[in-house]
């Protein structure tokens, strides 16, 4: 059903481009007779006869090609391509469950490249992108939320977001779910005895101890679900916009909150045309912050392309960080921002308190009445950028789940699944409580069940399969 699983593959598993050592993967049935071909141990032993997971010094010749020696004769000393480290981990022990053989080259491109090439020539394929995580997802060694927090291990972006993948890798989500299905699981047994019984009313069930249940399973994928919220965030980071005319600080404030001089900074207003996006750790929160060109009347093309771009990404922001100049009174491009229905969605920022105050605070409450989360800081000595960073995590978690230790939904496939057997779990609840017939609830049960299902994989088809999959890189 999932495709041929009898060929062995192969890829280079590290990144393009020089490294200290570059690592090519083989899987499969054939994996040790396949890289045998290429991959010679110093010691003489095949590499069918080493050790499962011990590392041995190997050389990398090309292959031999038999048929063009004539019998009798000797084969050619074949050219010494890199001398290697050699792995092979033996099913089922291994990361795939199949034979896996890893080949630790001098990590250069045209090294990994050549050795790749004689693989396939020895009868390997291209792996195709995750393919290996693929094999171990089918091959049972991981479950399908596990397999995607392989990825999501790979892409964290913060020490926290990693925390949260590796939690999800280690099967804490895929537990949770699992539990409840089985619950679920449980209960449609129940109602389905109790019809085939021919029992309609389900008192072959104790109607009582059915709604408990489900009050029960209710809860907690409501738990999941709440937690879905932040789990976004947590995985793919918020994103955050900084606006502000022309000179208020937006660069600087980038720069202090990255510590670095990514952006160039420059007293000359409309300088930053662009939309520059940075990533930071905000209390371990990966936020993606969008420095905007300044929302203004502008008669400039270039500087109106940028304008056009800042008010996109003030649409698509978690949360927007309206950049005041606290040296200067209240202008009307400060104004105009501010009396946007947009500006509910953000933290007003009052910046270059170093400097002596001029903008009153009664024109800002004038000019965006009832706004309370007002910062006041200085990009250039930093204070105030504690406070505005409690203030940016306060207002990007907004699903109340302050530490990511717990069960967490953080995957926007599995959120949807889980949104969905929560209405499953309500119907049912509906039915049970107006007396409704069997069949019904057991549907929705079904329904909810099988939602549940697609998250570990216990429901599949190739087409999610294929989604997600084609995420991952090639060698993963
Ligand atoms: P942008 O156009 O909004 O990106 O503004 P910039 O970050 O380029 O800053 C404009 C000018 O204001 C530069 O000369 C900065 O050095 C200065 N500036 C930015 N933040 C502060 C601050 O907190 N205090 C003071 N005194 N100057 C600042």
């Amino acid at each position: 059903m999932h495709g041929a699983l009898d060929d062995t593959i192969c890829a280079i598993a590290t990144p393009p481009g020089e490294g200290g050592i570059g690592v090519i993967r083989v899987s499969g049935q054939h994996a040790l007779d396949v890289a045998a071909q290429v991959v010679l141990p110093r010691s003489g032993k095949p590499l069918s006869e080493l050790v499962s997971h011990k590392l041995t010094v190997a050389d990398v010749r090309s292959p031999a090609r038999a048929q063009d020696v004539p019998q009798g004769e000797e084969l050619p000393v074949r050219s010494l391509l890199d001398e290697a480290l050699v792995v092979v981990m033996k099913r089922p022990h291994s990361y795939t469950g199949e034979d896996v053989v890893e080949v630790q080259c001098h990590g250069g491109p045209v090294v990994l490249d050549q050795l790749c090439r004689w693989l396939l020539a020895a009868g390997a394929r291209l792996a195709e992108p995750g393919e290996f995580t693929k094999r171990a997802f089918l091959n049972g060694k991981l479950d399908l939320a596990q397999a995607e927090a392989v990825l999501d291990t790979i892409r964290a972006k913060t020490a926290r977001s990693l925390t949260v993948a590796q939690a999800q890798r280690r099967g804490m989500l895929s537990r949770e779910v699992e539990q409840i299905r089985s619950e679920l699981v449980t209960a449609l047994a129940h109602i389905e005895a109790a019809l085939d019984f021919g029992d309609e009313d389900i008192a072959f069930v104790r109607k009582d101890e059915l709604l408990r249940l489900l009050e029960t399973t209710h809860l907690k994928l409501r738990r999941l679900v709440e937690s879905g919220k932040d789990g976004r965030i947590w995985r793919e980071g918020a994103v955050v916009v900084i606006l502000g005319r022309p000179n208020v600080g937006k660069s600087s404030l980038l720069n202090a909150l990255l510590r670095s001089d990514r952006a160039i900074v420059t007293p000359i207003p409309g300088t930053t045309r662009d939309v520059l996006e940075e990533l930071v750790s905000i209390d371990g929160i990966p936020v993606r912050l969008i420095d905007t060109a300044g929302i203004r009347l502008t008669h400039d093309p270039v500087e109106a392309e940028g304008i056009r771009r800042s008010r996109l990404a003030w649409a698509d922001a978690d949360l927007a960080l309206i950049l005041l100049d606290g040296s200067e009174p209240l202008s009307q491009e400060d104004s105009s921002l501010l009396s946007s229905d947009q500006a509910v969605h953000s933290i007003l920022v009052v910046n270059k308190c170093d400097l002596p105050r001029k903008l009153s605070p009664t024109h800002l409450e004038g000019a965006c009445p009832g706004h309370s989360d007002i910062v006041d800081i200085s990009a250039t000595t930093q204070m105030g950028l504690d406070a505005l960073r409690g203030a940016i995590r306060k207002r990007v978690l907004t699903g109340g789940v302050e530490s990511p230790d717990g069960v967490m939904v953080t995957n926007l496939r599995h959120a949807d699944a889980c949104q969905r057997a929560l209405l499953g779990v309500e119907q049912a609840q509906h039915s049970v409580a107006a007396d409704r017939a069997g069949e019904l609830i057991a549907l929705d049960l079904r329904i909810a069940a099988d939602a549940l299902g697609e998250i570990t994989g216990t429901i599949t088809t190739d087409e999610i399969l294929e989604r997600i999959f084609s995420e991952f890189c090639i060698g993963k």
